[in-house]
C-alpha cells in the first residue's frame, strides 16, 4: 500500500456497465483520467439491453458485451461478484461461487488480471471479506464513507486503511461536499470517488461532470491512478 509524497494521488471507480459508460470513458480519454469499472458477467448479453428500471425517469440500460471491448480498451476491471448479488442473503458457498465466478469470467473476457472487488449493495459480511482476500483480491470496496474518507462519526481523514478488503471510498461523485472533501484528502494524499454513469441524465449534467474531471486533470498536486496501485508495492 502506497501513497506518492509530493502528489495526492485520485483515483474512481464505476459500477454495473451502464450504457453511459462509453461517453464517460469518452470523457476520461479526452483528460487523461484513469478509471477502473465494476462488472458483473452474468448481468450481460451481447447486444446492449434495459436493466428493467428507470433511474428518474430515464430507462437505464446495461452495455452489451459486443460493446465492451471497445468501451473498456486502456480502462482496469473489476470483479463486482457473477450477478449482483446480496452476499449478506446467501450460503457460504454461493458466496464463494459469486465472487469467484465473476472473477473468472471477468478474467477470460478481457484478458487482464483482475485485482479489485466491489460488494454489490454496498453489503460486506464476514464470509465475503473472507473470501475475497483467499482468492487474491486486493481491495474490496464499499459504498460506505469510512475511516478512511469521511466518516460517520468522526471527521479525521486516516491512510493507510486498516483492512484493503473494507475499502470505503471517500465520497460518492454526486457528494455535495466532493470539493471540500478533494482538498481535505490532500492530507492523507488519497482521493477516492465512485458512481454509476446512470446518474448522469442530462446535458448540463454531463457538461458539469466533465468540468469535475478537466478540474482533477488540471491539478498540478494531483494524479489520476489505478485503484489496484494503492495496494500494489511502490516502485
Ligand atoms: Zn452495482
Amino acid at each position: 500500500m502506497h501513497t506518492k509524497k509530493n502528489k495526492m494521488i485520485v483515483v474512481q471507480c464505476w459500477d454495473d456497465a451502464p450504457t453511459n459508460d462509453r461517453q464517460l470513458t469518452e470523457i476520461f480519454r479526452k483528460y487523461s483520467a484513469k478509471a477502473t469499472f465494476n462488472l458483473n458477467p452474468a448481468k450481460y448479453t451481447a447486444k446492449s439491453r434495459p436493466m428493467g428500471w428507470r433511474h428518474k425517469d430515464t430507462e437505464v440500460c446495461l452495455l452489451g458485451w459486443d460493446d465492451m471491448k471497445e468501451v473498456y480498451a486502456d480502462f482496469t476491471i473489476a470483479n463486482h461478484t457473477f450477478d449482483h448479488a446480496w452476499l449478506d442473503q446467501i450460503s457460504p458457498e454461493q458466496v464463494y461461487q459469486e465472487i469467484f465466478e465473476g472473477r473468472e469470467r471477468l478474467r477470460q473476457f478481457f484478458q487482464q488480471p483482475i485485482a479489485g472487488f466491489v460488494y454489490p449493495f454496498g453489503m460486506y459480511p464476514p464470509e465475503a471479506i473472507k473470501v475475497i482476500t483467499e482468492i487474491g483480491h486486493v481491495y474490496g470496496r464499499t459504498t460506505g464513507k469510512g475511516k478512511y474518507g469521511r466518516s460517520a462519526d468522526s471527521e479525521k481523514f486516516t491512510w493507510p486503511i486498516a483492512n484493503p478488503a473494507v475499502f470505503h471510498p471517500t465520497c460518492h461523485f454526486r457528494d455535495e461536499k466532493f470539493w471540500e472533501l478533494y482538498e481535505k484528502s490532500r492530507e492523507v494524499g488519497v482521493f477516492y470517488f465512485w458512481g454509476h454513469s446512470y446518474e448522469i441524465i442530462s446535458k448540463e449534467m454531463w457538461q458539469q461532470f466533465e468540468s469535475v474531471i478537466a478540474r482533477i486533470s488540471a491539478d498540478e498536486s494531483a494524479t489520476w491512478s489505478e485503484v489496484y496501485e494503492l495496494f500494489t508495492p511502490s516502485c
